[in-house]
């Protein structure tokens, strides 16, 4: 089968490699859609901690049964399904404890190479993170089922859901677009600050209630939320933006802090405002089996539509095309199809 590998940074290579057999409990599936996502865009552009080189690439799909390992119950080959490329292991102190998503052993069942004809996957991510999907689903959403999953993570550690409560997002990539959706879906109104004007226009016909560039944001900020906003959402992993959230925050305000930041990195706050003004900083990482269930439902039930987030579709061969529109800040996410 054909898969795409990520050599080295910059560079990625079309391989031939054989068609995994599943062993007992695992299933063998046919990628029918995968997408671009802003991990694999750091990886490509400079590597990345949790993605080995060379090897393997591209992690959220969605596709059809090939092949079902000995044991498995719930699911029969050409059955259409999405899932997510981890599972929590349910045995270790922090899953004991119930913060799957920190699950020690997380990562070891991890699915590399989306970007393929087949993936296989492990028999805990068969019990525990695989679903079918609704055939009123198109693959393509359906393969929303991973970045959603993290949104749905960090919004539920927000609790935010009041009506009449306001947001303002940091960054109109995937994550900030969807955390958009989502929030807007819950009956927020929600505010989008980006660089990038098609970026701009597109979080409008999303519904946003106000978007502007981050030269314009104190002004915009002090019509959209006068008191700041209730909570504010960093995506867009810059250090200056983690710095400067609480600027727009009201008293008592939620922020989250949401894309990675570099290893080593440090961060200055002004204490006085997290003290006097009873800010909470808080932070969100992967997700958990029922943020998963939740990001499902969501998919499933179509409270949320995700199909304008997709900007492309393109080959395994144009894959490293797409990630250089996507480092030029052109698009949010392709699909690629093998
Ligand atoms: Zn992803
Ligand atoms: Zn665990």
């Amino acid at each position: 089968m054909k898969q795409l590998w990520l050599a080295a940074p910059g560079k990625t290579e079309l391989r031939t490699v054989p068609v995994p057999e599943p062993g007992r409990g695992e299933l063998l599936i046919k990628v029918e859609a995968a997408l671009t996502c802003g991990t694999d865009l750091k990886a490509w552009q400079r590597g990345h901690r949790l993605i080995p080189m060379p090897g393997p690439f591209g992690h959220e799909f969605s596709g059809t049964v090939a092949a079902a390992g000995s044991g498995v119950r719930k699911f029969r080959p050409g059955d259409a399904v999405m899932a997510v490329h981890t599972a929590p292991c349910l045995d270790c102190d922090y899953c004991k404890k119930g913060f799957y998503n920190l699950c020690r052993n997380i990562m070891d069942t991890k699915v590399l190479g989306a970007f393929g004809q087949y993936v296989l996957l492990p028999r805990r991510i068969v019990q525990v993170n695989t679903y079918h999907k609704p055939k009123a689903l198109s693959f393509e959403e359906a393969a929303f089922l991973e970045p959603l999953s993290c949104v749905v993570h960090g919004v539920e550690r927000l609790e935010a859901g009041g009506k009449g409560e306001n947001a303002l997002i940091f960054g109109a990539g995937p994550i900030g677009l969807l955390h958009l959706v989502l929030l807007k879906a819950k009956g927020l109104r929600a505010a989008v600050c980006d660089p990038g004007p098609a970026r701009l226009r597109l979080s409008k016909k999303l519904g946003a209630d106000a978007a502007f560039r981050p030269e314009d944001a104190k002004k915009a900020v002090e019509r959209f939320a006068p008191l700041g906003a209730d909570y504010v959402i960093e995506c867009t992993g810059r250090r200056e933006v983690w710095q400067s959230a609480p600027e727009y925050a009201r008293r008592g305000a939620k922020i989250m802090l949401f894309g990675g930041l570099k290893e080593g990195m440090q961060v200055a706050w002004p204490s006085h405002r997290l003290h006097y003004d009873e800010l909470t900083l808080m932070a969100s990482f992967h997700f958990c089996p029922r943020d998963v269930r939740l990001a499902v439902r969501l998919l499933s039930e179509r409270r949320i539509d995700v199909k304008p987030l997709i900007s492309g579709i393109c080959t395994l061969a144009g894959a490293e095309r797409a990630l250089g529109r996507l480092a030029l800040g052109r698009g949010i996410k392709y699909v690629i199809k093998t």
